[in-house]
């Protein structure tokens, strides 16, 4: 049932925004701080937990690291966004509205879609049931629990992309006493060039992390993983962090998805089947001119800030402006006292500048930790939050301005 604190008046726009993620929360933070002492529009943010979770931090809260802890509330306070918490189980983009786990219906008249992505644990029999992935606190929480009492035994971390490098360093840095091992089709590092590539290598076999790749995992077992040449290597734990998927709503919903079930979203960050709903973060089909955006941290919080201003560009009549976005560097930790950042061109390729060691180390924290001043920020001074690099002739799309 809506009720009619839900739909509000008719005077009212309702911009409902789903999922609290690092994407979501930017978006609701910029447009609640600019809409703050308008009447005509409301911000509603939805997400299942009231914590917010600091994905950039998951494999330190799974090998038991205490991280301050940041309540989604808390956050929103003073900006006049309201937080519903709730699982969202629908959508209907023909009535507008959203249902939540415990039945509710929400109206919107603007939906910003930032439901983000997780841990793919489809594509190889096993994983579902017999490994542990870092999609949220609670599963964090639930390995920390295993690797604490493990003694000694074999952790292997399947997937050798960022986030399988950044655990196995940490988990092999926490516990040295366990052996891990890291397999993956890709060399650890794949994307960056040479010399930090080496660092980062040198220092995953300086933590005694043992490195197997071109390695592809057909199943996992309860205490095992079975590769594709036949041979099996023993694990008492099974990490996966290989590939990511998002949720299927937006598929059910109607609304036109790439072929991961992204939403295709226009220049504005609009939907292209629906202009009323904008998509944002991992869960979005981003087009730049070098290629569709991939997910990450530091795109995501800029789609949130730009589908934020583009909606009010809309409320108050104007068009909105294409969304440019260039990365600029990836900053790789290798437990607490050391990283690698590889400084790249805004199409993701690698510059030949990096950094390495403890500089590196303290980057990467400075990286991490800065969302919160950073949403601190925007509360007060919205604009704040509009700069990010666009990334020049590398995001150009033709016929777009
Ligand atoms: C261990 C790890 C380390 C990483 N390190 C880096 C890094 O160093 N740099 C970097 O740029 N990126 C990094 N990433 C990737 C980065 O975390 C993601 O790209 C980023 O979190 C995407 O933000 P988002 O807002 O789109 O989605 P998310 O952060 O995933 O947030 C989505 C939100 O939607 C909520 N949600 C999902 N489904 C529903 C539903 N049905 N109903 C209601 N709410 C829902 C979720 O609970 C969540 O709160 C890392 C990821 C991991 C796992």
């Amino acid at each position: 049932m809506i009720t009619h604190s839900e739909t509000g008046t008719a005077a009212t726009h309702h911009v409902l925004i789903l999922g609290a993620g690092y994407a979501g929360m930017a978006a609701a933070i910029q447009l609640a701080a600019r809409v703050r002492r308008r009447e005509d529009v409301r911000v509603t943010l939805v997400n299942p937990q009231e914590r917010f979770t600091e994905r950039l931090r998951l494999h330190m809260s799974a090998t038991g690291q205490q991280v301050a802890g940041m309540n989604i509330p808390d956050l929103l306070e003073g900006t006049g966004a309201r937080f519903v918490r709730g699982w969202v189980t629908a959508v209907d983009v023909t009535a507008k509205t959203v249902r939540i786990d415990d039945n509710r219906v929400l109206h919107y008249d603007t939906l910003v879609y930032g439901l983000g992505s997780v841990t793919d644990t489809a594509a190889v029999p096993g994983v579902e049931d017999h490994a542990y992935t870092l999609d949220g606190a609670q599963d964090a929480g639930l390995l920390a629990d295993r690797l604490a009492r493990l003694g000694r035994g074999t952790v292997v971390v399947g997937g050798s992309g960022l986030t399988g490098v950044e655990s196995a360093a940490e988990i092999a840095e926490r516990y040295p006493e366990l052996n891990v091992v890291l397999l993956g089709w890709q060399e650890p590092g794949a994307a960056m060039s040479p010399k930090p590539k080496a660092y980062l290598q040198a220092t995953l076999a300086r933590l005694g992390v043992q490195v197997r790749s071109g390695i592809e995992v057909v199943k996992v077992l309860p205490d095992s993983v079975e590769l594709a040449d036949g041979r099996s290597i023993a694990a008492d734990v099974v990490l996966w962090t290989s590939g990511t998927q998002v949720s299927p709503l937006a598929s059910a919903a109607g609304l036109t998805v790439d072929e991961r079930g992204r939403v295709v979203t226009d220049a504005t960050l609009r939907s292209v089947s629906h202009p009323d709903v904008y998509a944002v973060g991992d869960a979005a089909a981003i087009r730049q001119g070098y290629g569709v955006m991939h997910g990450t941290c530091q795109g995501g919080m800029p789609t949130g800030v730009h589908a934020a201003v583009s909606i009010l560009r809309t409320l108050n009549g104007k068009r909105p402006k294409p969304f440019r976005f260039g990365y600029y560097h990836t900053p790789v930790s290798l437990g607490r006292h050391d990283a690698v950042v590889q400084f790249t061109h805004p199409d993701d390729s690698p510059r030949r500048v990096y950094l390495t060691g403890r500089m590196a180390a303290r980057y990467k924290e400075t990286v991490t930790a800065s969302p919160w001043p950073t949403y601190g920020r925007m509360k007060k001074m919205p604009a704040s939050g509009a700069f990010w690099p666009h990334g020049g002739r590398f995001t150009r799309v033709r016929g777009v301005r």
